[in-house]
């Protein structure tokens, strides 16, 4: 689960990383009495669940009130790869006098919570790793040594990063902070860019990206409540709120499987017999109506889904519930395009018995139901 920079800096504040905590405005008028307040010159932050605003216009500072309204304005008013700007974060602006990149995150490929760290910060991380890897810093933590991290395990990395030895130790204290903050709170990434060096020679987090891990979200229902729907991807909080793990492709053979396995050997079937699937679709291994509903929904809401392909291994999961609520997904909303359903395992010839008359085609087999559903999707 992704947050805002203002929430995210919150945390920051809490765990004694320091950072410019600022306040938010929705409108105009909220952002000039807060800078009003707070002096100026301040910096105005859209706040999207996505990066590189700075580069799409959504961070400016502003050296006047009558600036902040003007630039408030157009803030709000941007759409910044796909998200609507709704809230404005505005902050002190800080002179600065370096800027650079620190981050926590799980390496999976080594098994291992690993610190990355650029002595460039501010610009674009992802294109320094690809151009210059070797200026990368890496710290590569087991748990048990991340939650026992001390200042000097973090020395090392922390002089790569900043050259200054007062300035190295005070780097050291973020990350001790921010190894504590990533354990308490179940992160996946703590991201800062940048981390910059002021004018008094004091550090600040001036960015901030932090992602929960979504399968500790319960542990954490302080955590859960930071979701903010307005800025969610729709599909993405359908798909979360009905317990499906749901990625959108651009195929057009719509997928509706139990378990993550069979969902990816129904796609490559669908590839083997020429189609392109529209989607990954997990339901997992439960027997609810209502992912049926959830999941057909998901899928039709993509206007190139020619057909779909319901594929189902009955086990936990049982046919005649996958059944039912297909059926009553169909009297919930109109479904243009026809289903090929394969329904095997427990309950069988339950489900299929309730399906039979409703105008789905039945396959026997995974390879014949994916053929037939790339079949009827060239020709519809
Ligand atoms: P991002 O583009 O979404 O990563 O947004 P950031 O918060 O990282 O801001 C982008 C850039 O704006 C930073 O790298 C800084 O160079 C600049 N910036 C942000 N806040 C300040 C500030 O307080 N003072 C100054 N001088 N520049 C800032
Ligand atoms: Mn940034």
């Amino acid at each position: 689960m992704k947050i805002h920079e203002y929430q995210a800096k919150q945390l920051f504040e809490k765990f004694g990383i320091p950072t410019t905590l600022g306040s938010v405005a929705t409108t105009s008028e909220d952002a000039v009495s807060i800078a009003e307040a707070m002096g100026l010159p301040v910096v105005l932050k859209a706040q999207v669940l996505t990066g590189g605003r700075g580069k799409a216009g959504g961070v400016k500072i502003a050296d006047s009130l009558k600036d902040v309204k003007e630039i408030a304005r157009t803030i709000l008013g941007l759409t910044i790869k796909d998200c609507r700007v709704l809230k404005l974060l505005v902050t002190p602006a800080v002179n600065i006098r370096s800027e650079s990149y620190l981050g926590l995150l799980i390496d999976r490929s080594i098994s291992k919570v690993t610190f990355i760290g650029c002595a460039e910060g501010g610009v674009d991380i992802e294109e320094t790793a690809k151009t210059c890897p070797s200026k990368l810093l890496r710290l590569e933590l087991s748990v048990k040594e991340l939650s026992s991290l001390t200042e000097a395990d973090c020395m090392p990395f922390a002089r790569g990063l900043l050259a200054d030895a007062p300035q190295a130790i005070d780097a050291a204290k973020i990350m001790v902070a921010m190894g504590k903050m990533f354990l308490a709170q179940d992160c996946s990434l703590i991201e800062i860019n940048p981390l910059v060096v002021d004018e008094a020679g004091t550090l600040q987090a001036l960015d901030a990206k932090v992602l929960f891990d979504d399968n500790a979200l319960f542990r954490h229902p302080e955590n859960t409540a930071l979701n903010d729907p307005d800025a969610e991807d729709p599909d993405e909080a359908i798909a979360r709120n009905s317990h499906l793990t749901f990625v959108r492709l651009d195929g057009e053979i719509g997928c509706m499987v139990n378990g993550a396995g069979l969902a990816m050997a129904t796609m490559d079937t669908i590839k083997y017999y020429k189609g392109s699937p529209a989607n990954f679709l997990d339901a997992g291994g439960s027997s609810d109506p209502a992912k049926a509903i959830a999941g057909l929904k998901l899928i039709l809401s993509d206007k190139r889904v020619k057909a779909i392909f319901i594929n189902i291994f009955g086990g936990i999961t049982r046919c005649d519930d996958v059944a039912n609520g297909i059926l009553a997904a169909r009297k919930q909303f109109e479904v243009n395009v026809p289903i090929v359903i394969r329904l095997v395992g427990t309950n069988e010839a339950e489900g299929r018995k309730l399906i039979s008359g409703s105008g789905m085609i039945v396959a026997d087999t995974m390879e014949q139901g994916a053929q037939m559903a790339v079949e009827m999707g060239q020709r519809s």
